[in-house]
């Protein structure tokens, strides 16, 4: 198996760097969570939600989950997939593929030359957005989609919780990681961040400035220069497709809303679903077509009714009502909105992990 990745080595990625508990299950029965464990990640216990009048809901995570950095969790998974044989080629950005006898010619750039690969089957795992010739091709023009940023902190004091603060036009969070870091990232329109600096830094400032939750926190705190990171547009309202010319897995398939905090752990179970079929395919097992209307079937079995209700929280939470009234009943009665949180899993992480 060939990976091709545009970057030249596994550094940060604008991401909130919280692992669900359905994250490392899927983890484990991949065969991967001990070397992503040996990482240290931070034990999360609790989520606390704040609307942007200040109503505040906490629920416990019944089954713990934990903060960890991309850089460390992307590192872990690519050394086991080298470790059991993937060859991995950093610095390859692919530009298109075309279909041709029964197999794929993939045209990729690496420094700055143009080179062919030729393979039999291929998988798209480029995230949420690549490229017209790549899938997800639907993408929002740069106006229109969303920015997240995200940053490291030193001395940030935080007990083992995430939290989320909802602002107009975006939330913001925070979640200690692995090293006694902690981990900043917000999602927002463009619009919301009109006005404030133009800078990713003068933006946290900003919004330090604006929330009192997240002004506290950081007052003392010292920011990890190298991990500030912003990244645009995030199109979260893709239509989902996860065979698109060919089978596309994670963020590439659908984007789900990042305030669920299961993007990873979705990523990770449509390789779950897929490498099987992919497996079958190349021992002759299956046609094209019906690994094609397999992992169609299975992948919306899974992700259909998780991304719809995760869309709509998205929707009613960034709403100042909405936001409210979903905060202050979930402030009254936490089991609601800790069942609320467990709906928004995608079906099938059954297995307990075997650390937390
Ligand atoms: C602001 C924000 C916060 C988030 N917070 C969380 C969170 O706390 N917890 C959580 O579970 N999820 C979170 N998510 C979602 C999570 O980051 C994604 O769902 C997850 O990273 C999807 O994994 P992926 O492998 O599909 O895509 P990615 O992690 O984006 O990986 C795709 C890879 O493909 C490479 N690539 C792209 N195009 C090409 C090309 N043409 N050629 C070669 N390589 C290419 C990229 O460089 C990248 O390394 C967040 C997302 C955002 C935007």
């Amino acid at each position: 198996m060939l990976v091709l990745e545009q970057r030249a080595n596994l550094g940060h990625k604008v991401c909130g760097e919280f692992i669900s508990w359905e994250a490392q299950s899927t983890l484990q029965r991949l065969g991967l969570l001990a070397g992503v464990h040996a990482a240290r990640p931070a034990s999360l216990a609790r989520a606390v939600l704040t609307s942007r009048s200040g109503v505040a809901a906490g629920f416990d995570l019944a089954r713990g989950s934990w903060g960890l950095s991309r850089k460390s969790l992307d590192t872990a998974i690519a050394d086991a997939a080298q470790a059991a044989g993937a060859e991995l080629s950093m610095g390859v950005r692919v530009q298109r593929f075309d279909q041709v006898n029964g197999g794929y010619t993939i045209e990729a750039r690496s420094n700055g030359r143009i080179i062919e690969i030729r393979c039999r089957a291929l998988i798209a795992a480029c995230g949420r957005s690549s490229s017209s010739e790549l899938p997800p091709r639907s993408q929002a023009a740069p106006e229109s989609g969303l920015v997240g940023i995200k940053r490291h902190y030193k001395n940030v004091s935080m007990p083992p919780q995430v939290e989320l603060y909802f602002f107009e036009g975006g939330y913001i969070g925070l979640a200690p990681i692995e090293g006694g870091i902690v981990n900043l990232c917000l999602l927002a329109s463009r619009k919301a961040l009109e006005g404030a600096e133009k800078d990713p830094a003068g933006l946290i400032e900003a919004l330090a400035g604006r929330i009192p939750g997240i002004g506290n926190r950081l007052a003392g705190g010292e920011p990890i220069e190298a991990s500030l990171l912003a990244a645009a547009p995030v199109d979260l309202w893709r239509k989902a497709d996860p065979w698109d010319s060919v089978a596309c897995v994670g963020d590439a398939a659908a984007m789900i809303p990042p305030l669920a905090g299961d993007g990873i752990a979705a990523a990770l179970r449509s390789v779950e679903l897929c490498a099987p079929l992919a497996h079958a395919y190349l021992s002759g097992d299956l046609t094209l077509e019906r690994w094609r209307q397999a992992y169609r079937s299975r992948w919306h079995a899974s992700f259909d009714r998780p991304l719809a209700l995760t869309r709509r929280l998205e929707t009613w939470l960034g709403s100042a009502v909405g936001s409210n009234l979903l905060l202050g009943v979930g402030s009254i009665l936490p089991p609601v909105a800790r069942r609320l949180a467990g709906m928004t899993r995608s079906r099938a992480n059954s297995a307990p992990p075997f650390m937390t």
